[in-house]
């Protein structure tokens, strides 16, 4: 029997942080082993938070580290995957942080299991084929409405069909400033691309404040407004979406386990969803919203700001949906979530991506990168070493 032999967690990060809303300015990589196979997973986390779930000590029997749940467990078919879910949920119930964990895991699980198998993940998922995806660049409002012109121009010169702008300055300069950056941003695309607006849950629960931009973004012809409010107001969503026609609403970001996205597609109205393989749990629980949305008639497309090992991560779960053809590509990475992986998925004279025809992600992070910004870590507790940067 192939059991999981080590879990290593890669603590990296850019020599400064800055207090942006740029999620790849640290990465948590994760390594794990069964005899010959290895895979490689990624979380969307805080990095130290997210180790300590890994190795911390049990508190009581339903907070325990989500380690322990999942190291000598057996990996050989993806029912195995799914029984190591439901191990840690139990055993890990009260640890928070623990889905987080669990995500790099399971997208490592699924990379091995894909090189055991000599397939790609999405086949092992059930999919038959690939299809290309339509990739929007996602990209930070600029400081000034030109700056976010000038941004809009330089994406359509790079070839992508679709555009969306989030976070900066919007929502924090008041309304005007808004109007102006939408309309700069729809200036800069032309008429014929898709343009969407990310408001970064700026308006916490305030459906007016989110309701005076309405008109500018039908008039603009925004395709979906994403993250009005907080994650967890469903009810807020709601209100908002009877009112905002033919501009829907997206979330789903912040969902971090299945059970919030499939609630946030139930109950909402959000015409998107978009969860994170990195932070939801994983491919596992990624595919369980996608079969969710589906069967909801909501569209479901990937959050991804980190590295291309992750973009394939999540691009393997809707992979061989047709319909579901728009998916979110970073387009503005740290030099460290850009240069982690040796290739890149980016578009081509259609602008589409399509993902490597390759066993698992189809590929590996450059070791040699993560060794510039790996993060020398080591945590004690009463002068036994519990977690120590484990070697490349
Ligand atoms: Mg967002």
């Amino acid at each position: 029997m192939r059991k999981i032999d080590s879990i290593d967690f890669f603590y990296l990060s850019m020599p400064q942080i800055f207090d942006i809303g740029d999620g790849s300015q640290d990465a948590l990589l994760v390594r794990v082993t069964a005899g010959d196979r290895l895979g490689w997973g990624e979380c969307e986390a805080s990095p130290l938070t997210t180790i300590a779930s890994l190795v911390c000590p049990m508190s009581h029997s339903a907070c325990k580290p989500v380690a322990a749940s999942v190291l000598g467990e057996r990996i050989e078919r993806p029912e195995d995957i799914a029984a190591i879910h439901r191990k840690v949920r139990q055993n890990s119930m009260d640890l928070l942080q623990a889905d987080h964990a669990l995500s790099g895991i399971d997208v490592a699980l699924w990379d091995l299991l894909g090189q055991i198998y000599e397939q790609p993940v999405y086949q092992l998922l059930g999919a038959e084929k690939a299809y290309p995806k339509l990739p929007y660049s996602s990209l930070l409002f600029g400081d000034t409405p030109h700056d976010t012109y000038l941004k809009a121009r330089h994406a359509a010169s790079l070839g992508f069909g679709a555009v969306k702008f989030g976070w900066g300055p919007f929502g924090h300069q008041g309304l005007q400033h808004d109007i102006d950056q939408i309309v700069a941003a729809r200036d800069g695309l032309g008429q014929d691309r898709i343009l969407c607006v990310d408001a970064g849950t700026v308006w916490g629960t305030d459906v007016e404040e989110a309701a005076r931009r309405l008109d500018v973004l039908k008039a603009c012809q925004v395709t979906w407004l994403e993250e009005p409010f907080h994650t967890h107001a469903l009810r807020t969503y709601h209100a908002l979406s009877l009112r905002s026609g033919p501009v829907k609403l997206a979330g789903g970001e912040g969902a971090h386990n299945e059970y919030m996205a499939q609630q946030m597609i139930d109950f909402a109205g959000v015409g998107f969803i978009q969860v994170d393989t990195g932070r939801i749990g994983g491919i596992t629980s990624a595919k369980r919203v996608f079969d969710h949305a589906q069967a909801s008639g909501v569209t479901f497309i990937n959050h991804t700001f980190t590295s291309h090992l992750a973009l394939s991560a999540s691009l393997q779960v809707f992979a061989g949906s047709e319909e579901h053809r728009l998916c979110e590509h970073p387009g503005q990475l740290s030099t460290l979530a850009y240069k982690l992986t040796p290739e890149h998925l980016e578009p081509d004279a259609n602008g589409e991506i399509r993902l490597w025809e390759r066993p698992g992600l189809g590929i590996a992070p450059d070791l040699d990168v993560m060794k510039q910004y790996l993060v020398d870590t080591t945590i004690t507790v009463s002068g036994k070493v519990i977690y120590r940067t484990p070697v490349l």
